[in-house]
């Protein structure tokens, strides 16, 4: 197999994760997959939270991959490596950057990041498993785009956008 084609099976595996995590997120995390996610919605009490199972299950798959790739089932190797990458990022973005649960106190002001911030500190607007927004991890649609679908989703009642705040310091903590 190529370096190109490793490269390329690596960077799809990326992409594609985020892609699933929205998914997974979605429909198994908030649909019966619940029971594990549901401390992740409620504030933490000690350094870890049930929904760290999620990354435990992921990590395990990424590992039998890398193992089967290097057994000679190419190029699952990269498909590991691409799923491992993808936890890192996850785990830099959302539990660092928006969870701090490292000490990391950056607080992003502009681009990117900063949408990212604020979609997802917008997912956790929202009380419970049901209507909810923002289920990407990488990706983040804009803060006004996540407004209209809160606003859609729960009749106005969530229109305001002081209940919505966004600003660090009101950031959701162990949550
Ligand atoms: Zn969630
Ligand atoms: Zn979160």
């Amino acid at each position: 197999m190529s370096l190109l084609t490793n490269a390329a099976v690596f960077l799809a595996t990326v992409a594609g994760m985020e892609v699933f995590a929205w998914w997974a997120h979605k429909y198994v995390m908030h649909g019966w997959g619940w029971g594990w996610h549901k401390s992740h919605h409620e504030p933490r009490t000690g350094l870890f939270e049930k929904n760290d199972l999620y990354a435990v299950v992921f990590a395990g798959v990424a590992i039998i991959l890398i193992a089967l790739g290097t057994a000679g089932w190419h190029p699952l190797e990269w498909v590991g490596a691409g799923m491992t990458a993808y936890g890192m990022l996850y785990f830099l973005a959302h539990d660092g950057l928006v969870h701090r649960r490292w000490p990391l106190r950056y607080v992003p002001r502009q681009g990117y990041l900063k949408r990212l911030y604020q979609a997802h500190l917008m997912h956790h607007a929202v009380h419970g498993r049901e209507g909810c927004v923002s289920f990407g991890f990488l990706y983040a649609p804009s803060v006004a785009t996540l407004r209209r679908q809160l606003r859609e989703l729960h009749d106005g009642r969530l229109a305001r956008s002081d209940e919505l705040s966004t600003d660090a310091g009101k950031g959701p903590g162990a949550a």
